[in-house]
């Protein structure tokens, strides 16, 4: 009874492909195992660690002046607190309808339904597209994928060079009076991560006065950093996705003023919707690691923090630095040191291409009228290693309406992770229709 997107979405989720960040975790051998299994065949397998596997399958097309495909899943999933889980979550366990387990919505279920799409071109059951088309699931993405794809296109571009890309995010759509609006993520937020080192002087800690404390520097820069304003960014896209989203008008109005926008942030009752809305127009700074001295009884004499800062398509190096320096004020600023320890550009792809055409028509194959919207992702993917390479790259799926679009989002490295059966089964056929859509009009344009 249950179907092949269900049965390998549920292996995957048990083979805990679970990516602490460390080289040895991930263990995604076993799900390109599992992957060799269902396809009936090997791919390339590429190992740049041991047990860190990447597999690449490429179907050539009928024509070679035609555009390349890539489907890109990643493989790993995050580390789970069990404690926060109603049902095991590597159990993958169907209960009320949803398949619950790590990696369920990220992006295990996409995985699955790119995988059954894939087979039905590698056994022959669909027409072949004129363009090659290529399946990459990788490692590593969880950790930045430097073991996954960030790695194949470094050193194996041969084997995933493209012209197209589908990946993450995908998300459920927003129910309007005007119909369903199904979000198509195209852009990426960079990261801009940063570390702050303050030297102090080491001395005994039972008299503190009039000493030079390296932790209280940092833990005031700190402080500053995270409670300083920052630049907003309202870029033509978000207001494309903001408006066609079903929200109130006035609401709509201020959150598309860089001036009334935090406001509004503030009104928003939900409050995942409302992070989400500050990280899709705001350059963040999260403040994550911290660390100092060596004895309880000795006053530190270096303290470290570091901070998960992320910029816009329209931000830079330049906006952070901005930003730092205003938030420390010029006394903090001189003391402290600033290490830039990843710069990443923020990326984005154009929807006017065959591939959102493809999707379009997809959506409304399966939906009646659905109109899809740009959407950025404050969150990293594998996309931006590909967006670099010039390559177009979007994240889609179709959810039924079970779990609102806010909710998901909290699900990304959340507690209770799960997809509804429905959902997966829509995402595997809005995928084979896409692809369909695609080979149709990538054919028609030779
Ligand atoms: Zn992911």
């Amino acid at each position: 009874m249950s179907s092949p997107t269900i049965a390998l979405l549920q292996e995957l989720i048990r083979n805990r492909c679970v990516n602490d960040g460390t080289p040895d975790s991930g263990h995604e051998w076993r799900s390109v195992q599992t992957l060799a299994d269902f396809f009936g065949k090997a791919g390339t397998v590429v190992e740049p660690h041991p047990g860190r596997q990447s597999v690449v399958y490429r179907l050539p097309g009928s024509d070679p002046e035609a555009p390349a495909l890539t489907l890109l899943p990643h493989l790993d999933v995050v580390p789970v607190t069990e404690d926060g889980w109603s049902h095991d979550p590597f159990g993958a366990e169907i209960v009320d309808g949803f398949v619950w387990g790590r990696g369920a919505v990220d992006m295990l279920n996409l995985t699955a339904a790119m995988a059954v799409v894939f087979k039905r071109y590698l056994d022959g059951d669909a027409p072949p597209l004129p363009g090659d088309l290529i399946f990459a699931a990788v490692a590593d993405e969880e950790a930045g994928g430097a073991l996954g794809a960030g790695h194949l296109v470094k050193e194996h571009w041969d084997l995933v060079h493209c012209d197209y890309l589908l990946t993450e995010i995908a998300t459920p759509g927003f129910a309007t009076d005007d119909g369903m609006t199904l979000p198509v993520t195209v852009a990426e937020k960079g990261p801009a991560w940063r570390s702050l080192r303050s030297k102090g002087t080491p001395s005994h800690g039972s008299q503190p006065y009039g000493t030079d404390n390296a932790l209280v520097g940092i833990a005031e820069a700190i402080t500053r950093l995270a409670a300083s304003p920052t630049q907003v960014d309202i870029s033509p896209s978000w207001i494309a996705f903001i408006t066609k989203i079903g929200l109130p008008r006035d609401l709509v109005v201020r959150l598309t003023d860089p001036d009334l926008i935090d406001g509004a942030i503030d009104d928003i009752e939900d409050p995942d919707f409302a992070r989400w809305v500050h990280a899709c127009t705001h350059l963040t700074v999260s403040p994550t690691l911290m660390r100092s001295g060596e004895k309880q009884n000795t006053i530190p004499d270096v303290a470290k923090a570091s901070l998960d800062v992320r910029v816009t398509p329209g931000q830079d190096q330049a906006s952070v630095d901005d930003m730092f320096r205003k938030a420390l004020g010029p006394t903090l600023y001189d003391e402290i040191e600033i290490i830039d320890d990843l710069d990443f550009p923020a990326n984005e792809s154009s929807t006017n291409t065959v591939l959102w055409d493809a999707i379009d028509e997809a959506a409304n194959e399966l939906t009646g009228a659905a109109t899809l919207v740009p959407m950025l992702t404050p969150v990293l993917t594998d996309a931006r290693f590909f967006r670099l390479k010039g390559v177009t790259a979007y994240g889609v799926g179709l959810f039924e309406q079970d779990i609102a679009f806010a909710e998901v989002l909290s699900m990304f490295h959340g507690n209770n992770e799960r997809v509804g059966v429905a959902s997966v089964e829509l995402t595997t056929r809005m995928m084979e229709e896409t692809l369909a859509a695609y080979g149709r009009r990538t054919g028609k344009r030779r």
